[in-house]
């Protein structure tokens, strides 16, 4: 293969979309666009300034004054929105929750697929999320589904929470990762669903290079 290609990764929340995104992305030696971050940003800036998401009018002007942009620092993929590093500020629990209820509005996601499109044009890059295989690059030339049982994915996730020093239970964990996956595959505007040509993964069972080393062989057979 040398021409670069687009990776699409979507699938539910939790299951290690943007741990296998990041492995791939500095094997391959290609950007990597979160695009789960940037809709944690928006959230988080609208929770700062107290928009009501309800009012269409308030969400498109604050949209105007958001700038959303990843860097690496030390090696690690770093979220800005305004020039801030928000990078733990959008991975705690409040954002959490109100994440999927901002996801669902279509004014936001048009804003943000809009970016997702341009950041990925000159492709080599792996993005991940839940509409990339369907409604951001629905040409991407290699698309993984990515799942694993749901108690599995709310373990990895209550662990993950727990190692950055969060109090959480995983009773908590569980209800975020349900109510999550119930509305971001019941919405009416880029729902959740797997591409019907997307590969399906399980990670269950698979450690981390078990599923790199599945990418690699069908990045090879493309
Ligand atoms: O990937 P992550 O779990 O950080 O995404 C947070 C939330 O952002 C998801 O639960 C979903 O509501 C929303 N999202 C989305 N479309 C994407 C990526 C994320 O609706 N492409």
């Amino acid at each position: 293969m040398d021409k670069g290609i687009i990776i699409a990764i979507d699938g539910w929340s939790s299951c290690g979309k943007s741990t296998l995104a990041k492995a791939l992305a500095k094997k391959l030696a290609y950007g990597y666009i979160d695009t789960g971050a940037m809709y944690r940003a928006c959230t988080l800036y609208f929770q700062s300034k107290n928009i009501d998401i309800s009012n269409d009018a308030e969400v498109a002007s604050a949209l105007n004054n958001i700038q959303i942009g990843f860097k690496s620092i030390e090696g690690k993929n770093t979220t800005f929105l305004n020039g801030k590093n928000v990078e733990d500020a959008i991975r705690t629990m409040e954002v959490s929750s109100m994440v999927s209820p901002v996801a669902e509005l279509s004014i936001v996601r048009r804003d943000l697929v809009r970016q997702q499109q341009e950041m990925g044009k000159d492709k080599s890059v792996v993005l991940d999320g839940r509409d990339i295989g369907t409604v951001v690059f629905p040409e991407a030339e290699l698309k993984i589904f990515l799942t694993a049982e749901a108690s599995i994915r709310a373990q990895r996730r209550f662990e993950e929470l727990k190692a950055k020093g969060i109090e959480i239970t995983l009773e908590e964990v569980i209800q975020n990762l349900n109510e999550r996956d119930h509305i971001d595959s019941t919405r009416a505007d880029s729902p959740l669903k797997q591409a019907k040509d997307a590969h399906l993964l399980d990670n269950s069972q698979l450690d981390l290079e078990a599923s790199i080393d599945y990418v690699i062989q069908l990045i090879e057979a493309l």
